[in-house]
């Protein structure tokens, strides 16, 4: 390759808002067929909203709110940033917890008052039927649940809600002109990321998937033969954009996500994925 035409391309990316770690990478866009796009942070906004708190039958939304505020405070997870401010418009006291424990992709447990909290994936929390129904109307909506239990025992549901980017449905049909199946990727629960898939076009969804298992994804794809690119921002995607075979990293996430990424979308504009991949494809074959 002419390395004068590759750094043609790299200055153009730039004007694009496409930070290139080396000319070189360029030619790994070449094949990729598939681009797999994290969701929280990629596809959504990532600054997430609590729109519902559900006590359990006798809790009050107080009791619920002090409780979950209170063991989200040591987490940096934007669902606990959610929760907490949340909790704050309506319990200006938050009580401090001791022995806090970061469950990753899990959720997070602590102790207040001697008795053990925990917030996070309902999966942890053994809920009656009918707040499994509520949660599960709060998914059809695209929301993410959360449970908060004491010592074991249901205290309630609170439900997040987190937006999608304006410009991610027009980013999607890009993708997809340029002949790329896009795959939505994320540790939430499959119903959600059903609901953000249909509402940016996209169709094939894997969810559940541990913080540390988003990387094996990508080395499932690759297995299957496909040429993976990888859209991601948080601290959990830096393994996945390092060993896909090209990863882009959006400039609004985390340092090592940047770090492990091959390119680097400056204003975090899924649109500009696909602006990448475009000009690669022209940069190469301007070489050729
Ligand atoms: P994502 O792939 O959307 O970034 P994560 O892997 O970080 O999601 O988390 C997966 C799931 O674990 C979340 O959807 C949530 O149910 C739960 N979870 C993780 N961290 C927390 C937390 N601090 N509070 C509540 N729930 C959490
Ligand atoms: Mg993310």
């Amino acid at each position: 390759a002419t390395p004068t035409a590759l750094l043609v391309g790299t200055g153009r990316g730039a004007q694009l808002g496409i930070l290139v770690k080396g000319p070189e990478v360029l030619e790994s866009t070449r094949r990729v067929d598939t681009v797999v796009l994290d969701k929280t942070g990629t596809v959504t906004t990532g600054r997430l909203d609590l729109v519902e708190v559900l006590p359990a039958a006798g809790v009050t939304r107080a009791e619920l709110l002090t409780v979950a505020g209170a063991v989200e405070l040591g987490s940096e997870h934007p669902i606990a940033a959610a929760v907490v401010r949340g909790a704050r418009a309506e319990v200006p006291v938050l009580p401090e917890v001791t022995g806090f424990v970061n469950r990753e992709g899990l959720g997070v447990t602590a102790v207040l008052d001697g008795r053990r909290v925990t917030a996070g994936r309902p999966s942890l929390v053994a809920l009656p039927e009918s707040l499994d129904e509520l949660a599960a109307q709060e998914r059809r909506k695209g929301r993410t649940v959360v449970a908060v239990a004491v010592d074991d025992e249901p205290l309630g549901l609170l439900s997040v809600t987190d937006a999608v980017k304006p410009t991610s449905a027009q980013a999607v049909r890009e993708l997809r002109a340029l002949g790329l199946r896009p795959v939505l990727l994320t540790g939430d629960h499959q119903v959600v990321a059903e609901a953000v898939a249909a509402e940016v076009g996209i169709d094939e969804v894997i969810a559940g998937v541990l913080p540390a298992e988003k990387v094996d994804v990508v080395r499932r794809l690759q297995a299957e033969g496909r040429v993976v690119a990888m859209v991601g921002d948080g601290v959990n995607d830096a393994p996945a954009l390092a060993t896909a075979d090209l990863g882009l990293a959006m400039g609004t996430g985390a340092d090592v996500a940047i770090e492990a990424g091959d390119l680097t979308l400056v204003r975090g504009d899924l649109r500009v994925a696909a602006d990448a991949i475009r000009l690669a494809r022209r940069t190469l074959r301007t070489i050729k």
